[in-house]
Formats: C-alpha cells, structure tokens, sequence
C-alpha cells in the first residue's frame, strides 16, 4: 500500500494483522474494530497535518489505481476496508483543514467541532422532525438563537441549518419568492411561476456563482436577472442600483453581498437597504464568510445596515470553522421561510409542544445532525472566540499583504480590510506588457502549489490574473503567514528569474 510514510509505518506497525488482508466479512465477526481503527487514523492526520506538503500529489491516475476496479462480490473486513481507503486516498487529500491552506475560502475544524461531528456520525441520528430526535432539534433550536445572538438579529428570525452557503442562497431567495409573489396575491406554492407576475431581480454584477444557481434553481433565468454595475473593488455602486430601481413597482428581489469572494469587500448595505425599503423590495445577503465580520468589534464598521435585510445566507463551514457540511439561512420572515420550505404527510408526526421540527427550514427531509458541532463550535469559542478568530484572521492578512508588498514585483490589487489578498506579480525592474504580469503571476500560483509550503488558488480579477490568499483557519498563526509569505517570495523570484533566462 502506497501513502505517505507516516500513514505506511502506522498502519505496518501498528495496526495491520497479516492475518486478515482481505477477510470477508459474511460472518461479521472480526478480530479489529473499524471505528477504533478510524479514530486512530484521524488522530494521526491531525497530527501530521501542520507539517504535510500543503497540496496534494496524487494524480486522478494514481488515485483510480489505489482505489478503484470492479465493485467485488463478497464483502471484505471493515477494518481492513478502511485501512485501505485511509492509504489510497492520501495522495489525494489536500491539507486543507491545516494552517496554511489559503486556497478559496476554506475553513478547518475546531477541535470541539471536528469532535461533536465524529460523535453526530455515531449516534446516527435523523434530524428531521423533533420525535425523530429531540436531541438534534433542540440543539438546532439553541444553535439558532445563539447566531441569532451573535449576528445581533432578531430572535424570531427563521433558521435553517443547510449543507452550504448554496443552499443557504436557495432557501433565502425561495422564501423571498414567496414573500414577494404573496404580497402581489399569487400563491406560488398552489400555482408556481407559470402565469407569476414578473419579479425584478437586482443583482450585484460581482454576485457569487452560487447565488445566480440558487436563482436558477428557483425558476429565474439568468437573462431575468438586472445586473447592477460594480466598482475597482467588485462593491455593488449604490448610484447603478438607485438608477435601476427608479420608477419601478412590483414584485422585487435585490440580492447584496457581505464579502466579495476575491477582494473581502462588503456592497454598501446602508445605502442599499435605504433603496431596496423604498422600491418595496426583499434585501437579500449573500454573507457566506463575510458576514461574521458583524461579531468583531474592529470589523463591524464593514457590515453597517446589514441588520436591515430581509435574509441572509451564511457559511459554517468557511469562517467558523466547522467541518463540511455547514451552513445558515436565515429569515426575518420566518413564515415565508417556513412557508417555502415544509413538508408535510401524514406519517410525518409532529408533535404540538415538542419542539421545533429542523426539516420546517430548510430543503432536505431526512438530514444529519449537523447542529451538534455547530453548537460545539460555538460553546467552545464562545462570542469572545468568534471575535477573536475573526479579527486575528484580519490581522493575518494585513501582515501577508504586508509582507509580500514589501517585494517591488508584487502588487496588491485589493484594500485588505477583511481576511483576502489578491497579488499579482510584474516583471521588474522595467514593467512589461501586462500579458507578461498574467503569465508571471500565473507561473507563481502553479509552482507555489507544487512546493508545497502553502496553497493557494488564482483567478482573473477584473481582466488580470491574480492569486488569491484566504485567512480563514483558527490555527494560522503569525509564524505561518511568515513562512508561507517567503515561500511565495521565493517563487516569484524564480519565476522572474525563468522568464529573464528565456
Ligand atoms: C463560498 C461562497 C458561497 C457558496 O458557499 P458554499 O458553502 O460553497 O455552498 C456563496 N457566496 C459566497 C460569497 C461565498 O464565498
């Protein structure tokens, strides 16, 4: 079995039974348990993660080779299932729970999180309804007044626990959908869209892609959809949307964003609240990390009239550092969200005074626990840890900015005001062509990966290739950012150096 060294010598030294390479497991008697096993495995991995090769190694190749052939006919021994799974995948896990992955924006997990997560798994249980388990949803029900707390928005605010920040989007705007239709006497559940009064949907022209999906899903096509320009920083401009709203009446959606994804900015909410009250719109956040910003003191200037939305979708996943898949949406309208979202069928029991069924607020029927290590995450950073790993991860990327800025060939194409850096590399000491720049910076992003310190992620902003850079982990710290920002350094020096030796 192939692997890193590490996992090979664990596994030989310590686990495998030559014994038992490939039982089968008819009998369902074995001489290993599997759980134990995996539990060792983990905390293995988590050991090593700070010091494995940030990126991973193994090609699509490899990793069908280790894994894949034809679906055997008889079972083999979990244990030794696991094992073997634990080795073939290795090449191909990215670090990406570890300090210095700053590739798009990735979480890790809280070790009371990644912990409650393990445990949610094993108890295996069913949070769909509150007779299904009173556990899970009273736990969602004491999660959802904790963000409600912590965002600072009102206690009646519907929330759903969703896999992701997608399905956050999804469930806010089919809420908002609802909300907006009933107000113009159309009942969309009864009589869907055919035959529906139009809805203006204004979107910012930097909206997340997950955003314009979430819409599409809901029966709005991308043509549908007023897109209001952006500025130098990918801001929604208040003046574009002002213009657009003008004289318009009816059904209207505008969707804003806390948080570009590239640049961390925030679209002017104040403003944009103030315009989407008097066009008589639903506001809509899309806030997958940046929304977190509102718990930190130094950050909330950021989110100002954030408070005045109508609903907002978040990720767990991304800031908080909760493991996949995690994520909030949130609606002041918690009628309109449960309106757009329950199910009901008479074998569905619910039970008056029981408490509050999770399947209600969001798209899925039967779904995991995933509240369990929400509420660890947040029982074991409390409001005081949130903040802290908010504003330290702000820091963080003030410093790599810093760093990396302190180069002459490296720009910094965004204001570092959140926890995104966007660097771009030039050729000096006589600036080229930007094509040059494009293909320095991209030369950097590629053998930044393949070194292995760090990882991190390119794209074209605004027409220029860039690098971007999240700090979103609770476990990078100063030390990491000094490191990776060097190893950058060192590679664009290279890089630089390979194009004047062309
Ligand atoms: C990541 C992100 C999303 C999508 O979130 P998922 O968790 O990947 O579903 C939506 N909007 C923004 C701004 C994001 O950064």
């Amino acid at each position: 079995m192939r692997g890193a060294p590490v996992l090979r010598q664990f596994t030989t030294t310590h686990i495998r039974d030559p014994s038992l390479p490939d039982h089968p497991s008819s009998g369902m008697s074995f001489s290993r348990d599997p759980v134990a096993l995996a539990g060792q495995l983990a905390l293995e991995y988590l050991r090593c993660l700070p010091a494995r090769h940030v990126g991973t190694r193994a090609t699509a190749e490899t990793l069908r080779r280790e894994l894949g052939g034809p679906l055997p006919d008889t079972g083999h021994d979990p244990a030794g299932v696991i094992e073997a799974l634990a080795s073939g995948v290795d090449g191909g896990l990215a670090a990406s729970a570890g300090p210095r992955y700053f590739g798009f924006v990735t979480g890790g997990a809280l070790p009371a999180a990644l912990s409650a997560d393990w445990l949610a798994s094993a108890w295996d249980q069913n949070a769909s309804l509150f007779v299904a388990s009173p556990a899970a949803a009273i736990v969602e029900e004491i999660v959802a007044q904790w963000v409600l707390e912590l965002l600072g928005l009102p206690a009646s605010t519907g929330v759903g626990l969703v896999t992701g920040c997608q399905m956050a989007n999804f469930t806010c705007l089919a809420a908002a959908r609802h909300a907006v239709l009933e107000r113009d006497g159309w009942d969309v559940r009864r009589r869907g869209l055919r035959g529906a009064p139009p809805v203006d949907l204004y979107v910012g022209a930097e909206a997340h892609a997950t955003l314009i999906a979430a819409l599409r899903m809901l029966g709005f096509g991308a043509d549908e959809i007023i897109s209001i320009d952006t500025d130098g920083q990918g801001r929604m401009m208040a003046a574009a949307l002002a213009r657009a709203v003008a004289d318009r009446t009816g059904p209207a959606i505008v969707c804003a964003q806390a948080g570009n994804v590239d640049t961390g900015a925030f679209d002017p909410l104040e403003t944009i609240a103030e315009l989407s009250a008097a066009r008589g719109a639903w506001l809509h956040v899309d806030g997958a990390f940046g929304i977190w910003a509102a718990v930190a003191p130094a950050r909330r200037y950021l989110t100002a009239g954030f408070e005045r939305a109508d609903s907002w979708a978040t990720d767990a996943h991304k800031w908080l550092n909760v493991p996949y898949d995690s994520g909030l949406a949130l609606v002041r309208d918690a009628a309109a969200q449960r309106a757009a979202m329950s199910s009901s069928a008479a074998y569905l029991e619910r039970r008056e005074g029981g408490g509050r069924d999770p399947l209600d607020w969001v798209p899925e029927a039967s779904r995991r626990a995933r509240g369990f290590a929400l509420y660890a995450a947040l029982r074991s950073l409390g409001r005081l840890g949130v903040s802290d790993l908010v504003e330290r991860c702000c820091r963080l990327a003030s410093l790599m900015a810093e760093l990396l800025r302190a180069e002459p060939a490296v720009e910094i194409l965004n204001d570092v005001t959140l926890n995104q850096v966007l660097v771009r590399v030039h050729p000096v000491p006589e600036p080229g062509a930007a094509e040059e720049s494009d293909a320095l910076t991209r030369n950097l992003v590629e053998r930044v990966q393949r070194e292995g310190t760090c990882w991190l992620g390119g794209t074209t902003w605004h027409g220029m290739a860039a690098m971007r850079v999240s700090i979103s982990n609770w476990s990078t710290t100063e030390e990491d950012v000094r490191r990776s920002a060097w190893a950058i350094l060192e590679a664009s020096r290279q890089v630089r150096g390979d194009r004047t030796r062309q």
